[in-house]
């Protein structure tokens, strides 16, 4: 068999075939219990739905190998993926992360350290300096990373992270979400975990709740993600992994196509004369775009943010007046969405009032800028 490029493993789903009927997709195990042998042994490979699902196992190998990695595996969310590797810390090990990242990711940490689970320092997005003065030689145990982050597009120089965050003992876990692997593959660049919100991007259609974790190498911490995954039930179901592994055949079209629709939105953005800002890695004024530039590759991603004269209310006409980019929450599905950001975060929030996240599908880039265009206009 030749080496075979990514978007050919994707949209082939590595080429298993079902062994009994030979079908090119996969079967749906909803199976919860597998049978014993005589002799008490597991003919089959499989014990029990928490601990393996046949339905999932071709999903997970995929992701693995899109993402370079030694080991995959689902969870039943994003949120599920991430608290699991914090499960993994003993009480007061210490964690950094990033300023500017997924608010309950941010928020769930907060929660760990205020009752004392974790000691937890927040740094400024990819400032390196910041970073070396926050590390705890061999009591920084985890550094978070999320890159572009979640609305900011702020950047990360992963390779650079991984580092000096290897240098002081700690682990890097690279919150991949909007970038997936066709634009940057974090383990390739030095993190030890790569993690996902398989809700957005990978599976693309925004009809699956799912998470994802990837692995540099199968070690003790992975064991123990496994062994809290088993525990704690947060399992993807059967028809959701199906769903994701279809979702993800499609991949390498999806991500390239919102991406490029993303960079056109967002320099169409930065014409109008009622948006203060535009924050998107793609942009050559973006404070993050020459690392971007580096370890990305085929476009930045699918979320672009901008701020507005006229503050909230402004936000809030616009998110009213849009006719095409849909109101709701979530990001990375074939449809384009809006979304007023700060209300939703609460009074906690370090995200600006001002502030409207895009989420870019891959409808008619034209069709995008002009409903944009429409209903900026009252504004200028
Ligand atoms: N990480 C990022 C960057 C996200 O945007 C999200 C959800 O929006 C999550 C993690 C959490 O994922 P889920 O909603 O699948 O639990």
């Amino acid at each position: 068999m030749p080496t075979l490029k990514l978007s050919t493993l994707a949209a082939q789903a590595l080429g298993w075939v079902e062994s009994t009927t030979r079908s090119l997709v996969p079967p749906i195990y909803p199976s919860a219990p597998y049978e014993r042998a005589a002799d008490g042994t597991y003919p089959g490979g499989h014990t029990y739905t928490r601990d393996q699902t046949p339905t999932y196992e071709q999903a997970e190998a995929l992701l693995a190998q899109l993402e370079g990695g030694q080991d995959a595996m689902l969870f039943s969310s994003g949120m599920a993926a991430a608290t699991t590797v914090f499960e993994t810390l003993d009480v007061g090990d210490h964690v950094l992360a990033p300023e500017q990242m997924y608010w309950t990711v941010r928020s769930w940490l907060h929660n760990l350290a205020g009752r004392g689970r974790i000691e937890l320092d927040v740094v400024p997005n990819g400032d390196l300096d910041a970073l070396r003065t926050a590390l705890r030689p061999r009591t920084t145990k985890l550094v978070w990373v999320e890159t572009p982050a979640n609305p900011s597009g702020a950047i990360t120089d992963i390779a650079a992270t991984a580092e000096i965050a290897h240098a002081a003992g700690a682990r890097v876990v690279v919150d991949g979400t909007l970038a997936t692997p066709v634009l940057c593959r974090p383990l390739a660049l030095g993190a030890d975990l790569v993690m996902h919100s398989a809700t957005k991007q990978l599976n693309g259609h925004s009809d699956v709740l799912a998470g994802a974790l990837v692995t540099a190498n199968e070690d003790a911490v992975w064991e123990r993600c496994r062994h809290e995954r088993a525990y704690r039930g947060a399992v993807l179901g059967p028809f959701e992994s199906w769903l994701l592994l279809r979702g993800m055949r499609t991949l390498f079209l999806r991500v390239p196509a919102a991406a490029q629709n993303a960079q056109r939105v967002a320099e169409a953005l930065t014409r109008q004369p009622a948006v203060t800002e535009v924050l998107y890695p793609g942009l050559p004024h973006h404070p993050g775009h020459a690392v971007a530039t580096r370890q990305m590759s085929g476009g930045f991603g699918m979320v672009v943010s901008f701020r507005l004269r006229g503050g909230a209310d402004a936000a809030r006409q616009v998110v009213g007046a849009l006719k095409v980019f849909r109101n709701a929450t979530s990001l990375g599905g074939v449809e384009s969405l809006v979304e007023h950001r700060a209300p939703v975060e609460g009074r906690d929030t370090n995200v600006p009032r001002d502030l409207l996240r895009l989420s870019v599908g891959i409808e008619d880039v034209e069709d995008l800028v002009s409903d944009l265009e429409q209903a900026l206009m009252p504004l200028a």
